[in-house]
């Protein structure tokens, strides 16, 4: 068994019990492994044992690592994006898991629908609300969905985010149990369904689970510690 193998056993059993806490089927919950900082070697690790759902925060490293991968995988921007690197994203990942910013959207939809794509996004949350993080305030969000038919480029699939960092897990599970109410409250006010609600990192994944996240993004628990890099 490898290092990751061995890793994502372990997961496995906690994301199940975590699961099983709120009477959730564990099989509704995808693991994005977030490689990061990581080469080229640990993606073709990581679909050997099965992820092949990869997660990456910036354009630049994943260009950069992308071609050295052997593997096919499924390549998510869960990083922000900035406008003048839509075209460089859309050639490199498949999902774009962190649209925090109107212009960005509009900037993907247009380039999306001059490529004759429709791109399936994650809308991020700054559900903490924290001044440092991304993603539009949990108020702002049915501002956004509201107006989405301006975005024929974009397919929203769901919400993302990622919480405040705090010791004890338990204090940000306000947070995970807000973004779950607001998916229900878009639900009933537009229709839409939103599969996916991204959040859970590997310091809080189990909580997030419990509130009803259908993807968790997991970096140090699944690849392993962050080699140092600068910037980081
Ligand atoms: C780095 C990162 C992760 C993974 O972080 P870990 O704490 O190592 O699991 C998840 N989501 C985003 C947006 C990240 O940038």
């Amino acid at each position: 068994m490898s290092e990751i193998e061995a890793r994502l056993a372990l997961i496995r059993e906690r994301l199940e019990r975590a699961a099983g806490r709120s009477g959730r089927d564990p099989s509704q919950v995808v693991i994005v492994a977030v490689t990061k900082g990581h080469p080229a070697s640990r993606v073709d690790e990581l679909l050997a044992a099965g992820i092949d759902q990869i997660g990456e925060n910036r354009v630049q490293e994943a260009q950069a690592k992308k071609p050295e991968v052997r593997g096919q995988a499924t390549w998510r921007l869960i990083g922000p994006l900035q406008r003048n690197k839509v075209r460089r994203a859309l050639e490199l990942f498949d999902r774009l898991d962190a649209i925090d910013r109107w212009e960005v959207a509009a900037e993907v939809s247009r380039r999306a629908v001059a490529a004759g794509r429709v791109v399936p996004v994650l809308v991020e949350v700054n559900a903490g609300g924290e001044v440092q993080k991304h993603g539009f305030a949990p108020e702002a969000v049915p501002g956004f969905f509201a107006r989405l038919h301006e975005l024929p480029g974009l397919r929203v699939e769901g919400l993302m985010t990622v919480a405040p960092w705090a010791e004890d897990p338990e204090e940000v599970r306000p947070v995970f149990r807000r973004m779950r109410e607001l998916r229900e409250r878009l639900r009933d006010q537009f229709g839409l369904e939103l599969p996916w609600l991204s959040m859970g990192m590997s310091h809080d994944f189990e909580v997030a689970v419990e509130e009803g996240a259908t993807m968790v993004r997991l970096g140090t628990a699944l690849v392993g510690p962050r080699p140092a890099a600068p910037g980081r």
